[in-house]
């Protein structure tokens, strides 16, 4: 459990709430991903379904995502591009991964994924048949399955059979979430589920015995109370927005870091679970990213630190070899490529500088400023590797083996606060597999729930990240949200 810097909203009692301005059995905070899918979820029980949305519409960072979902243990896109994959190889997957797995919902996650996938195609949110086999952090086109994570990186290939999962929405743009968003909404609407835009929920209400009945809702100019006869999900997104969180809680993050997300990602369904009594999660854990691949020959390349040497494998997920590259001396990496490996990272925006050419190693080892011989002997070392057909430091997959012996030389500086790094928070509130809030003694609080970026599940850190995780778990534990809370209390 983490402190939370931030001051928390206080709870309302419902004897000082004297009127209510609207009802709803269950009531949504937040009409992103995990909004939507527990607002589909709930209504499809019969329930009557009300979203608050801050913003104009629905949408929220899931909108603006590129639109990756991670599923698999066989999904029809899977067989359709001819590759095997069980519930079981993808729970050994992500457990390995997972720095605190909850296994309850990991397996969960995997053995319902399929089910997921057709919950999401039924929602009309589509998915090619087809395969995108480059390495890149997001595939062109509208082609839906590709390797999003570490599957094929030692040690997990050993840990598990690898399988690529990612499933990109059908949308050639690298904001394919508009269309998954589009289609939710569109579910949504046509099942009657009611929103209220505008509005932002500013605190929770509830029983003298801590039961979650309602919140209170700022509208303009307006406060209205807004009673939840069944259950309130939490469903606001994350933090990455709110400038104290970001200095006190992700300190570590680089200060110019590119903020993925909305300007409502401002920690406020955290601040609204912990006013209950919930518990915040690793509110320091985030995910982070500066890719540098396409063109994929830059994965042949090594990337070396301050003390010139190698650090991690190179063809891991970009996210991965961000997190390994925070925790090196002064969060220096250069990426070094010979004349044969060479290419320019794919993303202007991320600013990874070419510092220069060489004719020799021991010359760029000098023009990097590393330690005298220091370069030269990663060099030495990496080369009678690759010419033996193995990285023996770091297991670098197959595909990805040659020696860096065409001069000249080149590197690229990828070290913090020179590239410009992107990323958005992973902490959240404590759940149950059923999305309740989880208390101090890990007692659910009655009335409350919370999925999405909001809440702590699958996606816990760069290191172990895998693209498609995020939307994966907000939609995943977004149904299980709208479906607990519309069954938890007797309907009337
Ligand atoms: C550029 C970008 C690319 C990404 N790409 C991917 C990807 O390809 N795959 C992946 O898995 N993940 C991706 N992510 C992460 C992923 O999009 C998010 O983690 C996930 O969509 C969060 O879903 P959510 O429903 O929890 O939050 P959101 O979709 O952000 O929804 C939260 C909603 O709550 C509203 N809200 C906030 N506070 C309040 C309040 N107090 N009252 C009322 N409403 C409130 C917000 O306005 C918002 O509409 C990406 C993120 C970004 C920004």
């Amino acid at each position: 459990m983490t402190e939370i810097s931030v001051p928390t909203p206080e709870i309302l009692a419902e004897p000082h709430v004297t009127c209510w301005d609207e009802a709803a059995d269950v009531v949504i905070v937040g009409y992103g991903g995990a909004g939507a899918s527990a607002a589909i979820e709930a209504r499809r029980m019969g329930v009557d379904v009300l979203i608050v949305e801050r913003a104009s519409g629905g949408g929220g960072a899931t909108g603006i995502a590129g639109g990756h979902v991670y599923l698999g243990g066989g999904t029809p896109v899977q067989i359709a591009c001819g590759f095997e994959d069980t519930a079981e190889e993808m729970y050994k997957y992500l457990e390995a991964l997972t720095p605190d797995p909850h296994p309850a919902k990991l397996r969960l996650y995997c053995e319902e994924s399929v089910v997921h996938f057709h919950w999401l195609e039924a929602a009309g949110v589509p998915f090619e048949r087809s395969y995108y086999p480059g390495k890149a952090a997001m595939q062109p086109g509208s082609e839906c399955l590709i390797w999003s994570g570490n599957e094929k990186v030692w040690p997990f290939r050993d840990k598990a059979k690898p399988a690529p999962r990612g499933h990109k929405v059908a949308l050639a743009s690298g904001d394919a979430g508009s269309l998954l968003m589009q289609r939710l909404i569109a579910t949504a609407t046509g099942i009657g589920v009611r929103t209220l835009c505008d509005g932002q929920v500013v605190a929770l209400i509830a029983e003298d015995d801590g039961t979650i009945i309602g919140v209170r809702v700022r509208r303009f100019d307006e406060m209205l109370n807004i009673r939840a006869r069944a259950g309130v999900v939490l469903a606001a997104g994350g933090y990455i927005m709110n400038d104290k969180m970001f200095e006190n809680e992700l300190a570590w993050m680089p200060r110019d870091l590119i903020k993925h997300g909305t300007p409502y990602d401002d920690g406020s369904g955290i601040m609204l679970g912990v006013s209950a009594g919930g518990q915040a999660m690793r509110l320091d854990r985030a995910f982070l990213t500066s890719p540098f691949y396409p063109p994929e020959n830059m994965i042949k390349g090594i990337l070396v630190n301050a003390q010139g040497k190698r650090f991690v494998a190179e063809d891991c997920y970009h996210g991965r070899t961000a997190g390994f590259t925070v925790e090196q001396p002064g969060g220096i990496a250069y990426l070094i490529l010979d004349s044969e490996t060479f290419g320019y990272p794919p993303y202007e925006f991320f600013e990874q500088r070419l510092v220069d050419g060489w004719e020799t190693v021991a010359e760029m080892e000098a023009g990097l400023g590393l330690p005298a011989g220091s370069l030269v002997a990663t060099m030495e070392r990496y080369n009678s590797d690759m010419r033996m057909g193995e990285d023996r430091e770091f297991h670098k997959y197959g595909d990805w083996l040659k020696p860096l012996d065409a001069p000249p030389y080149a590197a690229f500086d990828l070290s913090l606060n020179r590239a410009k790094y992107a990323g958005f928070s992973l902490g959240g509130l404590k759940t149950s597999e059923n999305a309740e809030v989880l208390d101090a003694a890990d007692a659910p609080i009655p009335g409350l729930y919370a999925a999405g970026a909001c809440a702590w599940n699958i996606a816990q850190d760069a290191r172990g990240y895998s693209s498609g995780t995020c939307i994966g778990e907000a939609t995943f534990f977004g149904r299980r949200a709208g479906r607990f809370a519309a069954g938890s209390v007797n309907v009337s």
